[in-house]
């Protein structure tokens, strides 16, 4: 569900040091003293609800109380993750995404309402700070404008001057401003580089090394590239402001990213951005949740998402392990099926004292609160309003629908 910059998969040892100071949901550390009789009796309370509500499934170790809890301590995280105004500066469209998505496309009410209320609170401190774009503006920047009013205005904040305005600067910039490529003329290419990992300093298509430390640059995989500019279509289409291309225009390169490779025991330096731009199939295709997609119509994609779930869970990777269970829940897996049952009590016993799901000691402030959307997002049941409607847009281009 990344607007932004991937998250690096965490370290094995940094994860195992989550794994050996993670809680159970609803338990509290270990008091040092016997606990005070009103926090005893609260804890009983909770036992008592836990008994009385059913096992997720039959054998399961945790029961339904126990995921409503975990779901509702991850939003509480995210929210207060993005109340910090350093967080929100950096992060807010994201942020007011996240809230969006959760408030329309899960099952539980009551959760969709708390996001909402999150996001409308959020959604009116961005208006706030957005009210027009500033002159300077780079194609980035225009980008994650249209982001943040789009998302507001899902929520119901509308601001059409804005929308003009970006639709005028919009226009300004090519589809490589946007996108790194044109996908009018070119499949998504391997020679963007990353930005140099030591000076932050950004560079041309084709550069190989750092114009100010003349180190090597590392090059972005072509599904980074292409699930990117993914977004940025499908959001501009949303938003009626043109990012560069068109969603079609765009996922038309879908087919050049086949065949999809497995982790190879960690020889597929591809693989994470594979999983990652077909997971984003999924989201742009479904609205992040809302409606459902066919296996029929993606035979490939849903069969590399089935193979691979496992290797998140391997990988201890809760923010990939959230997109993968998410995205084959939208393909119509239920929890009858093995693998979404191991990630759900993977999730179930992995989550963080304060709500979060990942590496509780990352500094930067995405790798936390976007596993913990991962987290809640993959827990959720969601609330299946038919068919994407979109898919009817790329079915027909060439290659996109393999036969089986
Ligand atoms: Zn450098």
């Amino acid at each position: 569900m990344s607007d932004q910059k991937l998250p690096r998969p965490a370290s094995i040892a940094l994860a195992l040091h989550i794994f050996a100071t993670s809680l159970l949901p609803l338990t509290s550390p270990t008091p040092q003293f016997p606990a005070p009789a009103h926090q005893q009796s609260e804890k009983h309370a909770v036992a008592a609800a836990a008994k009385s509500t059913p096992r997720l499934w039959p054998g399961s170790r945790y029961t339904e109380a126990e995921r409503a809890s975990a779901i509702r301590r991850g939003l509480r995280f995210i929210y207060g993750t993005a109340r910090d105004e350093q967080n929100f500066a950096a992060y807010g469209s994201d942020y007011l995404w996240c809230f969006y998505t959760i408030s329309e496309s899960v099952g539980d009410a009551a959760v969709r309402r708390e996001a909402r209320r999150m996001g409308l609170e959020r959604a009116r401190h961005w208006r706030g700070t957005h009210r027009e774009l500033p002159a300077d503006a780079d194609a980035g920047m225009v980008a994650d404008f249209a982001f943040g009013d789009d998302a507001a205005a899902s929520l119901g904040l509308r601001d059409a001057r804005l929308r003009r305005e970006l639709r005028r600067a919009a226009a300004r910039f090519t589809a490589r401003d946007f996108m790194k490529f044109d996908p009018a003329t070119e499949p998504p290419p391997s020679d963007v580089p990353e930005e140099c990992e030591f000076d932050r300093a950004a560079h041309e298509r084709g550069s190989t090394h750092c114009r100010i430390c003349q180190r090597p640059l590392r090059m972005r995989t072509r599904q980074d590239v292409w699930y990117d500019a993914l977004i940025n279509a499908y959001v501009g289409e949303r938003a009626g402001i043109r990012l560069g291309a068109g969603y079609a225009e765009v996922f038309r390169w879908l087919p050049a990213l086949r065949p999809y490779l497995g982790g190879e025991g960690g020889a597929n330096a591809e693989f994470y951005d594979t999983v990652y731009a077909l997971t984003h199939v999924v989201y742009t295709l479904n609205d992040y949740g809302q409606t459902r997609l066919s296996p029929r119509w993606l035979p490939r994609e849903y069969e590399f998402l089935r193979a691979n779930l496992r290797e998140a869970i391997r990988a201890r990777d809760a923010d990939m392990l959230g997109e993968f269970m998410d995205s084959l829940r939208a393909f119509g897996v239920t929890e009858a099926d093995a693998g979404v049952r191991e990630g759900v009590e993977y999730l179930l016993a992995h989550q963080n004292a304060d709500g979060s799901w990942g590496d509780a000691a990352e500094r930067d402030i995405y790798l936390r609160y976007h596993p913990t959307w991962g987290g809640v997002a993959a827990l959720s049941d969601y609330r299946w309003r038919g068919f994407s409607p979109r898919f009817a847009r790329v079915k027909n281009l060439p290659g996109v629908r393999v036969p089986r």
